[in-house]
């Protein structure tokens, strides 16, 4: 099945607080949007692989993706290297997304700034046509993403442009909550975490706000690009 936008995601949890509101957006707009989960989060203070599994489903049915996989990485310890490379690569054939929307380049998880390479290294050499892969025994075409953008997460980064997802703010907290086990729960007996402090949706939140009173309007959400963003029309600026 071909996707118009793939986002590659470290851990089930990072494409919803970083993009949610984007994917949100652009399904809304008739795109069929996919995510890979490259980890199960096994690593993370709370919850089970299991259980981020179960809840992954339960964000993609709120977000109305058109595919979600996890390709089982190693939480914290996966590479980016020639073995996961390729492990990526099927996936990008498979789907054939003209845009890929990847982990932050850097930030406070090495995960996500490794992630943030790992996804634009296989992009560029998914369309290698000598690198040779096979899905279900089938030889797989070489595919290039036209882009790949970087959301940003937990550190704040300079966006190159911001994505105004108003509109779907409640999407994306209900997508975001989707992960029960991850965000701050005052019944929950599990050990404390980063994100699960009651500090953290607030952040979230004041973050899309930040970015949203950037470009005049409510909620918005960061992207970075690796390159120079071209246009042909100034009235399509907003
Ligand atoms: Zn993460």
């Amino acid at each position: 099945m071909k996707l118009d936008i793939l986002v590659i995601a470290a851990h089930p949890d990072d494409a919803e607080l970083g993009c949610s509101g984007t994917i949100a957006a652009q399904v809304a707009q008739g795109k069929k949007v996919g995510i890979v989960d490259l980890t199960q989060g096994q690593m993370g203070t709370r919850g089970t692989p299991e259980l981020r599994i179960q809840e992954a489903n339960e964000a993609a049915k709120i977000l109305g993706l058109s595919a979600r996989e996890n390709l089982g990485f190693e939480d914290v310890f996966f590479k980016d290297d020639k073995a996961h490379q390729h492990e990526l690569i099927k996936v990008i054939r498979k789907y054939q997304p003209e845009i890929v929307l990847a982990n932050a380049i850097s930030d406070r998880h090495p995960d996500h700034g490794k992630g943030a390479s790992l996804a634009t290294h296989a992009c560029f050499m998914s369309g290698l046509r000598k690198i040779e892969t096979e899905l279900e025994g089938v030889t797989q075409d070489p595919w290039r993403p036209k882009y790949v953008y970087h959301y940003i997460q937990n550190n704040y980064i300079q966006p190159d442009f911001i994505f105004d997802i108003s509109a779907y703010w409640d999407t994306k907290v209900a997508s975001i909550m989707a992960f029960k086990s991850q965000f701050y729960d005052p019944n929950s007996q599990e050990p404390a975490s980063f994100i699960s402090s009651p500090e953290f949706l607030p952040f979230i939140e004041s973050r899309a706000r930040e970015f949203g009173h950037r470009i005049l309007t409510q909620y918005g959400e960061g992207f970075t690009v690796e390159r120079y963003i071209g246009v042909t029309d100034l009235f399509d600026l907003k």
